[in-house]
């Protein structure tokens, strides 16, 4: 059994979900459970339309939604062929998009938005996408079933970026799926979406769809879990920025998650997790050049002669400096630091002490104000807004000398804020100014991957 998850852009029209038909069939015999996306833009242009009726403008939020109608129905047209299933597929799509402009309309009459109705608004892309994807398997004659992905992945009602809740999960995904495919049908579910204890619709945060595919595919001991995506795989940098970025074979899954928790967007950043203990491949592949390789993600890849194998970047990061001279020699000054962060469940990226000041990075600023002023009560503390934070990362780092070097050598007149070599020994990060971010990542890109000597 294999986990296939197909990104946004591999079926944002129907020539790409033709492609992902073409390439289910390919795997029909290792027995795919099938996790997708909604169409690509979908979740933004749903959640552009509840800001929008939030601040009046319900007759632009609406023109939004019926322009994304229209896409979902050219979709079908132009991939089945049957008018019956077709209409059919239309009816339950305006259907949706009746109870979006019924929750918009909420919207705008309350004048607030609820994290819960803003997921609730969010599920409808994968609810849609996933309808057609499945209608137009079956009528290319592939036995498939249409899974509600809300009916197993059981989720915490922290809406917009829920937990999924493991033990639950595992005994619907066991119950559900496995007869399913015994049955000698595929299941199609949705990626991103859940549902609450109580039933209420939730999601797992932005990009959550790898999440779900390998939440699947390590209960069920997959054999692999498949990623199809724009890009051939992991790459020594975002191809946005560097275009001639190249693809790598393969990575570890501490690379890979050091990579997506530091910006890499190919990946969610909790992907890794569930594969990681079952030591389950996870593989990135291009699903526009399904022949390409892709990038293979494993336990233990083979030592690479890169020092460094890719470099990551987050923008959007704020530093906060806490000073005090009470902290000179005082235990308990740090956990009394991180208890204000844990309070505000605000995860902090880097951190750096020095005897007497703190420096530490977080990339959610909703609670800074209050985590600031209960800083203050102990220690001085200044904030700096609109940085970024630019990786280098590789398991050889470790062993190899000089990198920092060449990393400050290739930076050269950006200032770089604050350094911190990572706990896990495998990656160096630095902040710097958010306008010098794009130019720094070319610069270590072309230090670590375009020299003879790299
Ligand atoms: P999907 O919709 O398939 O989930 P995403 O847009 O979430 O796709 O992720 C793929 C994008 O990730 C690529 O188009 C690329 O711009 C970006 N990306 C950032 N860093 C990397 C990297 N190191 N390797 C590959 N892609 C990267
Ligand atoms: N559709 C969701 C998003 O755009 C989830 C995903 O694509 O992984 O964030
Ligand atoms: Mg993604």
């Amino acid at each position: 059994m294999i986990v296939m998850k197909f990104g946004g852009t591999s079926v944002e029209d129907a020539r790409a979900m033709n492609n992902v038909i073409d390439i289910i069939k390919r795997e029909q015999a290792r027995q795919p459970i099938v996790v997708i996306s909604a169409i690509a833009g979908a979740t933004n242009t749903l959640l552009k339309a509840a800001s929008m009726s939030l601040e009046g403008q319900l007759d632009e939020a609406h023109a939004r939604l019926n322009r994304l109608l229209e896409r979902h129905v050219t979709i079908a047209e132009n991939l089945i062929d049957d008018r019956a299933t077709i209409q059919q597929l239309i009816m339950s799509f305006k259907r949706r998009f009746e109870e979006l402009k019924n929750l918009c309309q909420g919207i705008a009459l309350l004048g607030e938005h609820t994290t819960r109705s803003l997921d609730a608004i969010a599920s409808v892309g994968e609810r849609l996408s996933s309808l057609i994807l499945a209608e137009a398997l079956e009528q290319r004659g592939i036995p498939v079933e249409l899974v509600d992905a809300r009916s197993f992945i059981i989720t915490s009602d922290q809406f917009t970026a829920a937990t999924p809740l493991l033990e639950h999960i595992e005994v619907k995904i066991k119950e559900i799926l496995p007869p399913i495919v015994q049955s000698g049908k595929i299941p199609v579910t949705q990626g991103f979406i859940g549902s609450t204890l109580k039933g209420v619709t939730s999601t797992l945060g932005r990009g959550g769809s790898d999440y779900t595919a390998s939440i699947i595919g390590s209960t069920l001991g997959a054999q692999e879990i498949q990623i199809w995506t724009d890009v051939d795989g992991v790459l020594t940098a975002d191809p946005r920025i560097v275009p001639q970025a190249q693809t790598l074979e393969v990575i570890s899954f501490r690379e890979a998650s050091e990579l997506a928790y530091f910006g890499a967007k190919v990946l969610h950043p909790s992907t890794i997790l569930p594969a990681v203990e079952k030591k389950i491949p996870v593989i990135v592949l291009n699903s526009k050049k399904p022949d390409r390789g892709g990038t293979r993600i494993i336990a233990n890849p083979p030592h690479s002669a890169l020092s460094v194998k890719s470099i990551a970047s987050k923008k959007g990061i704020t530093v906060i400096n806490i000073q005090s001279s009470r902290m000179l020699m005082a235990y308990g000054f740090l956990e009394m630091i991180f208890s204000i962060f844990n309070k505000y469940k605000t995860p902090v990226d880097l951190v750096s002490t020095s005897e007497v000041a703190v420096s530490l990075t977080i990339d959610n600023p909703t609670h800074l104000e209050q985590i600031v002023i209960e800083l203050e009560t102990a220690a001085d503390v200044s904030v700096l807004t609109e940085k970024a934070i630019i990786c280098a990362i590789g398991e050889s780092l470790r062993s190899t000398g000089g990198v920092a070097n060449r990393i400050f050598r290739a930076l050269g007149d950006i200032n770089v804020l604050m350094i911190s070599q990572g706990a896990s020994e495998i990656n160096m990060s630095l902040v710097i100014e958010e306008e010098d971010i794009d130019e720094a990542v070319r610069r270590l890109h072309a230090e670590f991957f375009e020299r003879k000597s790299a």
